[in-house]
């Protein structure tokens, strides 16, 4: 599964800064941080403010 990164956004649990992947899961944006595990759905509102304010993908990262 693809994940993108999204640059400049900050996990809302562990405060971390660039360690926010974002990949689809059934049509729905799951975005996870990759520090702490913390996750959020499309449906979270918090979700859905750090990807449309951090649209900007630094990278893309593909797991074995
Ligand atoms: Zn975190």
């Amino acid at each position: 599964m693809r994940k993108r990164f999204i640059a400049g956004a900050t996990c809302p649990k562990c405060q971390a800064q660039d360690t926010l992947a974002l990949w689809q899961e059934n049509n729905i944006d799951v975005v996870e941080c990759v520090r702490c595990g913390h996750q959020m759905r499309e449906a979270d509102k918090q979700a859905q403010k750090q990807v449309r304010t951090n649209e900007q993908v630094i990278g893309i990262f593909h797991p074995e």
